[in-house]
């Protein structure tokens, strides 16, 4: 099958702490996967380092693929890697909305370049952006909040505007960092529903960090585990045991 993800041989190193060693990782297309780990064992790296958030080593850095196309090698983002990463959404623990823009005017961020983020403020938009906008909305649950100020949503809501910004943005690979860390448990289903959804129904790729390992097993097929930087699991989510999980926390 076709890969989303490929990671060879990367390394991280932050002064003088290396906190990456040799990841390999190679993630198929529409795969739904659960990274877990300790705190600080390496997640949130890895991930800004597949979405081209951050790079590498210089020297002995490993290369990053994603849809077959590289997004680093040795510590050196491709040039191209704006365009690479407009397949790819990244939504964050603490959902990254602009609080004062309306939710539609959110989502429709997503769907506009960099260089059009003033045209989505001044509330610009085409018609085929604000159908694809309120589309995203739709089927996250929230189309009848389109209107109202992101600020006023609930933690589990935003998050799931998040999601639809991704959507809007017709990202092949969506990587999400904690998403349901600081919500309660009804808002975090939400959340994982409208995530695995996305994966199901439109073939998303996409990768969760989760420190609850009970989610993981509920929505995720397979998991990567990471401990100290090293990768200590890869498969299917049913290998992890708790002999194995023990060991990992
Ligand atoms: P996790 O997401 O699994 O909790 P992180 O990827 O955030 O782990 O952190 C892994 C290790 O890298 C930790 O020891 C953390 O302190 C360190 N680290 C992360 N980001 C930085 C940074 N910008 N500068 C220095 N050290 C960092
Ligand atoms: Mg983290």
């Amino acid at each position: 099958m076709a890969s989303a993800i490929q990671v060879q041989n990367l390394n991280k190193t932050f002064g003088s702490k290396q906190v990456l060693f040799n990841m390999e990782l190679d993630v198929p297309k529409g795969a739904m996967v659960a990274l877990i780990g300790a705190s600080g064992s390496g997640k949130s790296t890895l991930l800004r380092h597949l979405s081209g958030l951050a790079s590498a080593d210089r020297t002995n850095g490993g290369t990053i693929h994603a849809l077959g196309q590289q997004i680093q090698g040795n510590g050196h983002l491709s040039h191209d890697v704006r365009r690479i990463r407009s397949d790819i959404g990244y939504i964050f623990q603490q959902f990254n909305l602009v609080g004062r823009l309306n939710v539609l005017q959110n989502v429709l961020l997503g769907c506009l370049g960099r260089m059009s983020r003033l045209r989505g403020t001044l509330g610009l938009f085409n018609a085929e952006e604000k159908e694809r906008a309120l589309h995203a909305l739709e089927r996250v649950g929230l189309l009848e909040h389109a209107y109202r100020r992101a600020s006023t949503l609930s933690g589990g809501q935003q998050q799931r505007v998040a999601i639809a910004r991704t959507l809007c943005q017709q990202a092949e690979i969506i990587l999400a960092d904690e998403p349901i860390a600081s919500l309660d448990p009804e808002s975090a289903r939400n959340v994982m529903d409208a995530l695995a959804d996305i994966n199901k129904k439109d073939g998303k790729t996409v990768i969760v960090t989760l420190h609850q390992v009970d989610y993981a097993v509920k929505y995720c097929k397979h998991a990567v585990a990471l401990k100290n930087g090293k990768k200590h699991f890869d498969g299917p989510i049913s290998g992890l045991t708790n002999h194995f999980l023990n060991d990992l926390y």
